[in-house]
């Protein structure tokens, strides 16, 4: 049986991302970095005050600000409950209504000491005989010890805060987790309250509802209620899919390689088992090896390839290329593996097996300029399939870069030039590049104002043409350098459905889902007319449900919107006379006037906005 406390915590700790504190510097920062961080971390005293009173002889952990809230962990003789926190709440409001001023006073180390001891806190004790510890190593005085004030609450703290409890804007406490003392196992286990508290009230009723939102909205839930694709521990960051969320990822692939046909790619496939001389060449094996699964097989090492990037060369230099044939753009579906540790998977956007629309384009170096516009125009393409706005930003050399510094220089000035004529947003991040490669980062917010990373352009001079020693035949039977542009616009497949699937909350565009429409008989008498309208659509590629239980329409046409399908088409006596249907939309308000349209009209409608992959 699953612990429902156990339960939980496990959602709390995935939802707030707090890392744990260990040293007295760390445990006495209160993560005050801002004057909302400053109103947090004074709601945290405040908090820390209503739990003294209703709790007498608790111990106090530490109380920082963290992005959206605050928390403080405590030492409490018995577990909190939901009821708790409202009693909490309650006891804060009046605190905050008595307006105390905070204020900050500074004791001898010796005072301080015995002010904590004093008054049974011995987390706060054993922080600053930590600090004196380490006064007394490095041979430096013991600063004075700072402690803030307000009403009848003392902590120690060095600050800031804000200028007395009433400026403290409204506020929810949210979830109780445990925490052990200085992130250490083998310490007592607290009980950490979580709040959240802004400037002003509607602030916190956007926060709130984003939360609850992103709660509704997790592709993990989602997946299964719309039946798309499950995780099983027997594959721990690998998705099952299930047929209507493989008809998703083959839609999307396909867009993918639509687009890739149009722009002359060609799709290649490498093997997935690779000996591990490929990684010692590329540099991988050095650099990237706790990161790949590796296998043993008659001696020798093999590695579950993490990346295509390597093996691609082998299909280039398979023969000797001329400068005709370049721009050579090899687009290829690996299947890639990475040994991510358990702990930090996470549905679709955190995996070990996943495969990315990845693409290596050989180009002379003339040719950089006119190949990352044609490379804008996908991305401009692609993402309008969504009604996503991508956001680029540009990163260039790090200090530790592979290669001429003079060479990345004129690469990059290319790439400035060209995103500037491109007309498109971007944020140059100065030494934000790959150590081989400067690159445009692809980063797309969803409807919760979410910003991720989806895709990239790295322009590599160095990795693969230096060390897998490419070269094509130019114009004068000369041996060139091509360069090689590494791309992929959706990034991986995996992670951007889970983006999609938590951006859309499960309502995808009509051209990519799984189910588009659903033909709703009124009565089992017009079962068959139902089939012959689907067959009438599936023939042009319309992918098609029929809903002939016995449900009455009133709950075929919930049980389809609940599916989030885009299209309902209601079939009765009046319509199959007509040979016409009624059509709903999906999210269309109940009143909305409703349309009777004929069969063939609506295959031709519905095609024509799937192929143009509208966004709606
Ligand atoms: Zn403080
Ligand atoms: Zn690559």
């Amino acid at each position: 049986m699953v612990d429902q406390q156990d339960v939980a915590v496990a959602e709390v700790e995935e939802e707030f991302v707090a890392p744990e504190r260990g040293s007295a510097d760390e445990l006495l920062d209160a993560g005050a970095h801002s004057e909302l961080d400053a109103m947090r971390h004074s709601a945290a005293h405040v908090m820390a005050e209503a739990v003294l009173d209703l709790f007498p002889g608790t111990k106090l952990g530490i109380g920082p600000a963290i992005e959206d809230g605050f928390y403080y962990d405590f030492d409490l003789p018995r577990p909190l409950t939901p009821d708790d926190l409202g009693r909490i709440e309650a006891r804060m409001a009046e605190s905050v209504k008595a307006d105390h001023p905070f204020v900050r006073r500074e004791l001898s180390p010796e005072e301080g000491r015995a002010f904590f001891a004093e008054h049974g806190q011995p987390y706060k004790v054993e922080i600053l005989d930590d600090l004196a510890a380490k006064s007394a190593r490095d041979g430096t005085p013991m600063p004075p010890t700072s402690v803030y004030e307000h009403g009848p609450f003392v902590d120690l703290c060095k600050g800031p805060h804000v200028a007395s409890t009433g400026k403290i804007g409204p506020l929810k406490l949210l979830a109780v987790s445990s925490a052990y003392w200085r992130g250490d196992q083998s310490r007592p286990s607290m009980q950490r309250i979580y709040g959240t508290v802004w400037e002003t009230q509607e602030d916190l009723d956007r926060y709130l509802w984003r939360r609850e939102e992103a709660k509704k909205r997790d592709h993990r839930k989602l997946g299964i209620q719309l039946d798309l694709f499950s995780f099983h521990d027997v594959a721990p960051g690998a998705a099952f899919w299930h047929p209507k969320g493989w008809t998703l990822y083959q839609t999307l692939r396909g867009a993918m390689r639509d687009l890739q046909a149009r722009r002359g790619y060609q799709e290649v496939y490498t093997p997935p088992l690779v000996e591990k001389k490929l990684w010692e060449r590329s540099g991988h094996w050095e650099h990237y090896r706790e990161n790949m699964f590796l296998f043993e097989a008659e001696g020798q090492t093999f590695s579950l390839k993490p990346m295509n990037c390597p093996e691609s060369t082998y299909i280039y230099r398979s023969r000797v290329r001329s400068y005709r044939e370049l721009p050579l753009r090899l687009a290829e579906y690996g299947v890639l593996h990475r040994n991510e540790l358990s702990g930090v998977l996470s549905g679709l956007t955190r995996v070990r097996h996943f495969v990315t629309d990845d693409a290596h384009i050989y180009v002379r170096p003339d040719q950089i300029g006119s190949e990352i516009q044609g490379l804008m125009g996908e991305i401009r393409d692609a993402y309008s399939w969504f009604g996503l706005e991508p956001r680029l930003t540009f990163g260039t050399r790090p200090d530790k870069a592979l290669g001429d510094p003079q060479v990345w220089a004129e690469t990059e000035a290319q790439m400035r030039t060209e995103l500037e004529r491109s007309g498109m947003q971007y944020r140059e991040k100065p030494k934000d590049g790959a150590f081989y490669a400067p690159k445009i980062d692809i980063q797309i917010e969803d409807a919760l104002g979410r910003e991720w990373q989806t895709a990239t352009i790295q322009v590599d001079r160095v990795m693969l043409p230096e060390r897998f020693d490419l070269s094509y035949v130019d114009e004068h039977g000369q041996q060139q350098r091509p360069v090689a542009i590494h791309r992929a616009i959706y990034g991986s497949l995996e992670r951007f459905i889970g983006v999609l699937t938590e951006h859309f909350a499960g309502a995808f565009p009509l051209w990519c889902s799984p189910v588009q429409v659903t033909v709703i008989p009124i009565a089992d008498r017009h079962v068959a007319a139902g089939e012959e309208l689907a067959g009438v659509l599936r023939s042009r590629g319309l992918r098609v449900e029929v809903d002939a239980s016995d449900n009455r329409m009133q709950n075929k046409i919930r049980m389809a919107q609940e599916q989030k399908v885009p299209v309902m088409l209601v079939l009765g006596d009046r319509e199959i006379e007509a040979r016409a249907a009624t059509v709903r939309r999906r999210g269309a308000a109940k009143d909305a006037p409703q349309e009777t349209v004929g069969w063939e009209d609506l295959a031709e409608r519905l095609g024509t906005e799937v192929a143009e992959r509208r966004a709606e």
